[in-house]
């Protein structure tokens, strides 16, 4: 088949690579000439896995391309995506859906027969009919329909959740538009990955709901994690012995500093204002979002709280981005914390594996140093931001030779007290008495 992907981002790239492995015909388009010139170079613009193999080798074949004109390809296609971003927009939380709209006229504007226009990017309950009469304004005589397929993947494990999926939902009551929608996910549900056919609001809130629900559940063991510390007890066991359990899961049940990255922070809060225009409001997940902004505010105070007044120490961050293998900086815990430490008068440095590039744009005053090492290099404590592997198995011993005073504050909990009591550290963690 003919697909085309508007948006060439996380969710666009990734999407149209996996499309085109199954062996479509993908056009990748997007607006901003950076990417599209680093793409025709064969560069990835973004850092995921495995993706460079899987788009050299889709380009190779001749099933991938990539073009700043998405005109000759829209015209072409049986299925066009919009997978643009959907920020929070400014003000009001809701989610900014101008992106998705322009892309919808410039569609309508170029299709020529039936076309299938699916909608990617996450959007609000109701966003599908407006991009559907958007479209009928523009080409009233138009043959299209509107379908929801919102995308579950993670970044860090992009591919293996495109390619291996727990379900694809696809939001359509039109049954052309489902023959087309079934055809192109073919490949997995011969293998048996689950395909969900709803009606499109219902798809629409479906990614929402799943959204929301994970950032509560994140939320709800950083709220365990600060009464284990004031009882005395372990959060992680707490985790694991309520992970244990089938109706509740272990995943999504590791304490942090809170959650960030490109869709719980905004999604959530989306989501409420939806459930509020409709009165229906989702306390849960107003109170979710408060919650959280609130941690994240309160990190830098924990640092304060093991080595006292901050002015003119110097603390050591390891890990900048929200998770570890992924670049993506939006909504990054670092972003509130790193601050927070600054204003109390810390001299701040840092070390990301894949944020560097993102980080020197982000922060002011931040001194980015080449290592782990490096950044303990005379810190009065080094506090563990982002769990990426390389920090795992540190050097204790030369870590703790290079700073001023042996501290570690570690926020995702990936070494073990006793070992770092016993490396001769000062260590604090999330949840742990
Ligand atoms: P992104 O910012 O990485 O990419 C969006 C791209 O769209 C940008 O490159 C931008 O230049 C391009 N664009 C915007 N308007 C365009 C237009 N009219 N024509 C061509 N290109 C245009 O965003 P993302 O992270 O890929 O997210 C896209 C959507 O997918 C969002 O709604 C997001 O919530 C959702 N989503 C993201 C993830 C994730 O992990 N990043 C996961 C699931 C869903």
């Amino acid at each position: 088949m003919r697909v085309t992907m508007i948006g060439t981002g996380y969710v666009g790239l990734v999407s149209g690579a996996c499309f085109a492995d199954f062996g479509h015909v993908v056009t990748c388009v997007d607006k901003d000439p950076s990417k599209i010139e680093r793409l025709e170079r064969g560069e990835i613009p973004i850092f995921e896995p495995g993706l460079d193999d899987l788009v050299a080798k889709n380009v190779k074949a001749g099933r991938l391309s990539f073009t700043l004109d998405g005109a000759e390809a829209i015209r072409d296609a049986e299925v066009v995506f919009i997978a643009v971003g959907t920020p929070t927009r400014r003000g009001d939380g809701h989610a900014d859906l101008s992106y998705v709209y322009a892309a919808a006229e410039e569609i309508a504007s170029l299709i020529d027969g039936f076309t299938v226009v699916v909608t990617k990017s996450t959007v609000p309950v109701g966003t599908g009919d407006e991009v559907e009469a958007i479209m009928r304004r523009v080409r009233p005589d138009g043959e299209f329909a509107v379908v929801s397929n919102p995308e579950f993947l993670r970044e860090g494990a992009a591919i293996e959740d495109f390619k291996r999926p727990d379900r694809v939902v696809i939001g359509t009551e039109d049954p052309r538009a489902r023959a087309v929608m079934g055809e192109l996910y073919r490949p997995l549900s011969l293998s048996d990955f689950p395909v969900v056919y709803t009606a499109r609001r219902t798809s629409e809130l479906i990614k929402y709901a799943g959204n929301a629900f994970l950032a509560m559940k994140i939320t709800f063991i950083n709220e365990m994690a600060d009464l284990c510390e004031k009882v005395g007890a372990d959060v992680q066991q707490v985790a694991k012995g309520i992970g244990l359990d089938g109706r509740i899961g272990s995943k999504f049940l590791h304490a942090g500093p809170g959650y960030g990255g490109s869709c719980f922070p905004k999604d959530t809060i989306a989501l409420v204002r939806t459930a509020q225009q409709y009165g229906a409001p989702v306390r849960l997940i107003e109170t979710t979002v408060e919650v959280n902004d609130a941690r994240k505010k309160v990190m830098a105070k924990r640092v304060e709280a093991v080595i006292g007044d901050l002015a003119g120490k110097t603390i050591g961050i390891l890990g900048l981005t929200f998770k570890p293998n992924t670049d993506d900086m939006r909504d990054s815990p670092s972003l509130d914390i790193i601050p927070a430490l600054q204003a109390m008068g810390a001299k701040v440095k840092a070390f990301d594996p894949e944020g560097m590039r993102e980080a020197a744009h982000l922060f002011t005053d931040l001194e980015l140093v080449d290592g782990p090492y490096e950044v303990a290099q005379g810190a009065d404590a080094l506090v563990l931001l982002t769990e990426w592997d390389q920090f795992r198995a540190l050097d204790l011993a030369q870590i703790k030779n290079r700073m001023n005073q042996p501290v570690l504050i570690d926020l995702r909990n990936i070494y073990k007290p006793a070992e770092a009591r016993a490396a001769g550290f000062l260590y604090s963690s999330i949840g742990r008495a």
